[in-house]
């Protein structure tokens, strides 16, 4: 990986929030197992029952409000300022890695703490940690009904942060894929692209993934150890300076 520092992309999931107390969606003490994604994450759902569906973005705001960026989320912020990084993807919608200081931050699902117009379309930033009080929030602009501004089950990736992270891998020649199950389509055809032209990927995850088998080094274990490690093996190298 030596020669290739600087050339390396992080492709992120809801694993390296994980240490920060965040349950990930799938794996052991994955929400899923206490709440149903069909009845909460998905367009379906929310016009059935959206106070129920603000619940519960309502809860999982809360838990992120009171959490701090992992271990991992302020290495990679470190090796950005560096230059040893062009910049992350993620999946994860948190907002903890701009909280550890990393600015080239691609977001493929959205933000929680922004939120959207059902009726008129308009994006209001909340700002990091803060929770909408109301049940029901609505627009400034119009009164419709506001959304978290995710990207749902069965909706589609924005194609302005979809092309964004198309341009940032195509620099890269080493996809660092942290603690992501590979599960989430189109995100994980990221990777699974840069494979295919030749580049390298590197995955770390305590558990197989279905990216694993495409992976030409897998560091297995949770990423604040494992990125710990990498980062003492980046500062005895003195080659990339
Ligand atoms: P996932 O839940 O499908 O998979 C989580 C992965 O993290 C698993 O492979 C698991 O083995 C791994 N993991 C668990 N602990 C880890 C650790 N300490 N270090 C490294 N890896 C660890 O998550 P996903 O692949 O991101 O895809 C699911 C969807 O979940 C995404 O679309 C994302 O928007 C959403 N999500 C986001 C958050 C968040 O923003 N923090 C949390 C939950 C789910
Ligand atoms: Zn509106």
């Amino acid at each position: 990986m030596r020669e290739n520092w600087g050339r390396v992309v992080a492709f992120t999931g809801a694993g390296i929030s994980a240490e920060a107390g965040i349950p990930t969606f799938r794996g052991e003490n994955g929400l899923w197992r206490r709440y149903r994604p069909e009845e909460l994450a998905t367009p379906q759902a929310f016009r059935r029952d959206p106070r129920r569906v603000w619940s519960w973005y309502r809860w999982r705001m809360s838990l992120i409000a009171g959490a701090e960026p992992t271990r991992a989320h302020r290495i990679l912020a470190e090796w950005e300022r560096k230059g040893l990084l062009l910049g992350v993807v993620t999946q994860n919608v948190d907002g903890l890695h701009q909280r550890a200081g990393s600015r080239r931050v691609i977001e493929l699902h959205g933000s929680i703490w922004r939120v959207r117009c059902t009726k008129c379309g308009s994006r209001f930033d909340l700002g990091f940690g803060n929770v909408p009080e109301e049940e029901l929030p609505r627009c400034a602009l119009c009164g419709g009904l506001l959304r978290p501004d995710v990207v749902w089950f069965g909706e589609q990736v924005s194609t302005d942060s979809f092309l964004e992270a198309q341009e940032l891998f195509s620099r890269a020649e080493v996809v660092l894929s942290i603690g992501t199950s590979g599960a989430v389509m189109p995100a994980s055809m990221l990777p699974i692209d840069a494979v295919e032209r030749g580049k390298i990927l590197v995955e770390v995850n305590p558990e197989e993934t279905n990216l694993s088998s495409l992976a030409a080094v897998r560091l297995r274990g949770p990423s604040g150890r494992i990125l710990g490690e990498l980062a003492s093996l980046v500062e005895e190298d003195s080659s990339w300076r």
